[in-house]
């Protein structure tokens, strides 16, 4: 149920001129009222989400600035960072029980939904594959030869030799993180990151596998069949779930693939979106006379009439005779861009008829004379 949004001093109950350690005591104060694992209240977790994010704004001077100065639109998408960063949860909860080590921080990822710094899925992989013009406008599977990590099969990805298993990190106490707090002022920061030792996993192995040197992954390749859908766009990023690389720890979900398609270079035609262009070479005699002349389409042919007196470089549009729409809406159209063939030899009959075409030329008024 969507809750009106209250004024964030009113939450914290705090006048706005209040300094900075009234709102810390004022949030202290509630967030042990409203703390879910221990309070009655109802609504008990949505109180203290709600005077999570009030204090994350009114601690923070800029975004306690634009708040007074703009309301909440100053302050838009308070992140479960905000919430987080330099919070140091001894020096707000010390001595009450609850203060430190995965108590109320264990809380605030689980109510805000989130996991830090250690990644909890495998990384994404980006691939390209060439298709011709046929599979854009047909559509279809296309098998694509990969090589990427995938989990050792010597030793299930766990990275430990067989018979062995791996031992929980000591340098992070198998959290995967590590937790540094240092004095900026008087002010006591608290950065989390991946764990240098274990690169996150929370484990160390001392008996490494010898198929994958303990990284619990081995290269292999293999081959993938993509569906390309009708109309694919040059550029166009195919995702495909769950064939990235493996997860960090076993049991973890692999990241994606994304297969980025390019339409191959053709020697017929060439694509511009949804169209198709070519050069067209027709006969001197024809670009004189006219005709109807046959041509390629990517799927058949099509008569085109060429009027008498065609100039070179004119172009013609074949409507409909391109590609496909992405999902196989209207086509786009084929163009033709005409070329003049100059005949290079010519038969003896075939001189006498130019010389005398060129003699009745001569006898006649040129154009501009
Ligand atoms: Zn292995
Ligand atoms: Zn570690």
């Amino acid at each position: 149920m969507a809750r009106q949004r209250r004024d964030y001093y009113e939450v914290l109950g705090v006048s706005r001129d209040a300094d900075a350690k009234t709102i810390k005591n004022a949030f202290r104060k509630l967030a042990l009222r409203y703390h879910p694992d221990r309070s009655q209240e109802p609504d008990a977790e949505e109180h203290f989400k709600e005077i999570a994010e009030a204090y994350a704004v009114l601690r923070d001077p800029q975004k306690r600035a634009d708040y007074d100065a703009r309301g909440f639109a100053g302050v838009p998408g308070v992140s479960p960072e905000d919430l987080f960063t330099g919070l140091d949860f001894d020096d707000l909860f010390g001595g009450l029980g609850f203060g430190s080590g995965a108590g109320p921080e264990g809380l605030f990822e689980r109510i805000f939904g989130r996991r830090r710094a250690a990644p909890t899925r495998g990384d994404d992989f980006e691939i390209w594959v060439e298709v011709s013009l046929e599979r854009v406008l047909r559509g279809g599977e296309e098998s694509i030869r990969t090589e990427r990590p995938r989990p050792c099969a010597a030793c299930g990805g766990s990275g430990a030799k067989a018979g062995t298993s791996a031992r929980r990190c000591a340098a992070c106490n198998g959290t995967g993180q590590r937790v540094t707090t240092r004095m900026r002022g008087d002010i006591r920061l608290q950065q989390i990151s991946t764990c240098p030792t274990c690169h996150g996993r929370g484990e160390s192995i001392p008996d490494p596998c010898p198929a994958c040197a303990g990284r619990g992954e081995t290269r292999s390749e293999d081959t993938l069949r993509v569906r390309i859908p009708v109309g694919v766009e040059d550029g166009m990023r195919l995702r495909i779930p769950g064939k990235g690389g493996p997860g960090p720890r076993p049991g973890d979900p692999a990241g994606d693939l994304y297969v980025s398609v390019r339409t191959a270079p053709d020697p017929r035609f060439e694509r511009r979106g949804a169209d198709l262009w070519r050069e067209q070479s027709i006969e001197l005699t024809d670009a004189v006379l006219g005709n109807t002349i046959e041509v390629a389409t990517l799927d058949g042919s099509a008569s085109v009439q060429i009027p008498a007196g065609a100039q070179p470089d004119r172009v013609f549009r074949l409507r409909g005779k391109g590609l496909p729409t992405l999902g196989g809406g209207a086509r786009g159209h084929l163009y033709l861009k005409l070329r003049v063939r100059i005949p290079e030899h010519l038969s003896r009959e075939e001189q006498q008829l130019y010389e005398r075409l060129r003699a009745l030329a001569h006898g006649r008024p040129r154009r501009g004379d």
